[in-house]
């Protein structure tokens, strides 16, 4: 399966990546985005989020777990399960509906989300190398992921 590097971006130039991805956009996605506290899953949202025309800020969605962006012409759920206490919450949360077929689904801390996560198309991973230094990879996951990312490449 594919992969994509970019390695030393500064914010501005994480951002603007971000923006090119989404602008790669033809279809629904479901995106995981792994790193630590801090290395930029949330800024690298605010990016994708912004690109496709929302005009507000993009917060952290760590209490609510979601946060819906309905009003652009392609939905996009940004989650945070960082504070999930336990995988079944996803459930109750009504998760199977926000992954559908034309949505976005943006993913922090998918690993906190057990069995009970549909699975990715894209598998994004940022590290911090330095301060303001920021190393992102992006593995394509299904078929559906594949075609993002050669349309990026
Ligand atoms: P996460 O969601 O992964 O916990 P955030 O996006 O909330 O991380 O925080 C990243 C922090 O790092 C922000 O304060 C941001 O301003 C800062 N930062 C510094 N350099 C960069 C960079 N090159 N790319 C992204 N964020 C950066
Ligand atoms: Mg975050």
């Amino acid at each position: 399966m594919q992969t994509l590097q970019r390695q030393h971006l500064d914010e501005p130039a994480l951002l603007a990546f971000a923006a090119d991805l989404a602008g790669a956009l033809q279809e629904g996605v479901v995106i995981y985005l792994s790193g630590d506290l801090g290395a930029g899953k949330t800024t690298f949202s605010r990016g994708f989020i912004q690109a496709l025309g929302h005009q507000g800020a993009v917060k952290s969605p760590t209490y609510t777990l979601v946060e819906p962006y309905e009003a652009l012409p392609r939905p996009v759920y940004h989650f945070d399960l960082y504070r999930l206490a336990d995988p079944e919450e996803l459930e109750y949360l009504g998760v199977r509906e926000y992954f559908n077929d034309t949505a976005v689904c943006l993913v922090e801390w998918p690993s906190c989300g057990g069995g009970f996560l549909p699975a990715a198309d894209v598998e994004i991973r940022i590290l911090r190398p330095a301060a303001d230094c920021r190393d992102i990879q992006l593995q394509a996951k299904t078929p559906k992921g594949e075609r993002l990312l050669s349309r990026l490449a």
